[in-house]
């Protein structure tokens, strides 16, 4: 059971049932850090108008107070560099991991594709619950780097699609749910823009893979931007035009170089270990850090 759900849920031994109408005043020393289904889960008072945010994602009806969430960030983040070394990694789905177009945006020479989708294992068509029949073209090497990063990272999905369509894509990347588990953020929960409030790990020990920055208004400083992923045409789009297809390689693809600048981070995040001080260690310098060092090389600089 992980450290959350052990917050979460009390004891078998300590659960007593509820009845709100017996429930006189609030108790008066608790703060009411954990709400679930509007009773706090500490002293069972029954908490209306309570300001704080929702994590229905994890655990249905549960909220947490500004308090308790800075205290369950920085709890999880410390107990996932001590126990794991595991840094967190939000990741982006939409010309991050994989691309999505409708078939009627297709291009006619793209049409033999819609054909091909029952013998191929990286695209997917889906019409049922949806507006219109679209294909979903998973980026090559994606299970390789999902793989790979779980070694490093516990890992999150954060998209502006909604939830039916993340589940989708998510029977093509994670079907077991070994990767992702719930920790999964849709528009539903985040209707604006992203943001690592929702998250529930320290920002000093997040990083962000996505192929667009604006989305992510406050939290610039742990995004790894990527090269937006576009298989398909798009006759809708005014740049797009209607060529052979050429899919990115798997050696030297976007999400290849993504994993080896993780990789990196990971490693100078956890080097000399025992010296490091809990309350200082930030992935957000060195990400600044190891951008500019590999800039400098691309640049043929060093
Ligand atoms: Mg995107
Ligand atoms: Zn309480």
């Amino acid at each position: 059971m992980s450290l959350v759900e052990n917050l979460f849920l009390e004891p078998q031994s300590k659960r007593r049932k509820i009845n709100p109408e017996t429930i006189e005043s609030p108790s008066p020393n608790c703060n009411h850090w954990f709400v679930r289904n509007k009773i706090c889960i500490s002293c069972y008072t029954t908490v209306d108008n309570f300001e704080g945010r929702s994590f229905d994602y994890l655990y249905k009806g549960m909220q947490m107070s500004n308090e308790a969430l800075g205290f369950t960030k920085g709890l999880i983040s410390q107990t996932s560099w001590l126990e794991d070394k595991k840094l967190h990694l939000v990741l982006d789905l939409d010309q991050t991991l994989i691309h999505t177009i409708k078939t009627s945006l297709l291009y006619e020479s793209e049409k033999y594709i819609i054909e091909e989708v029952e013998s191929r294992k990286d695209i997917k068509r889906f019409n049922t619950g949806f507006p219109e029949e679209s294909l979903i073209k998973l980026r090559p090497f994606v299970h390789q780097f999902l793989k790979e990063c779980n070694e490093m990272f516990s890992m999150y999905v954060y998209t502006k699609g909604g939830y039916d369509y993340a589940r989708l894509v998510l029977e093509m990347i994670d079907p077991d749910k070994f990767y992702f588990g719930n920790r999964v953020i849709t528009r539903r929960e985040s209707p604006g823009f992203k943001t690592l409030d929702l998250v529930l790990a320290d920002e000093r020990g997040i990083v962000i893979v996505d192929d667009t920055s604006s989305v992510w208004p406050h939290d610039k400083k742990n995004l790894l931007q990527i090269a937006r992923y576009k298989y398909f045409g798009d006759k809708s789009c005014l740049f797009s035009e209607d060529k052979k297809k050429i899919d990115e390689s798997d050696e030297k693809g976007p999400l290849n170089t993504a994993l080896r600048f993780l990789k990196d981070v990971h490693e100078e995040f956890f080097y000399d270990w025992s010296k490091k001080d809990l309350d200082s260690v930030d992935v957000r310098p060195l990400l600044k850090e190891i951008s500019l060092r590999w800039k400098r090389k691309a640049d043929g600089v060093v």
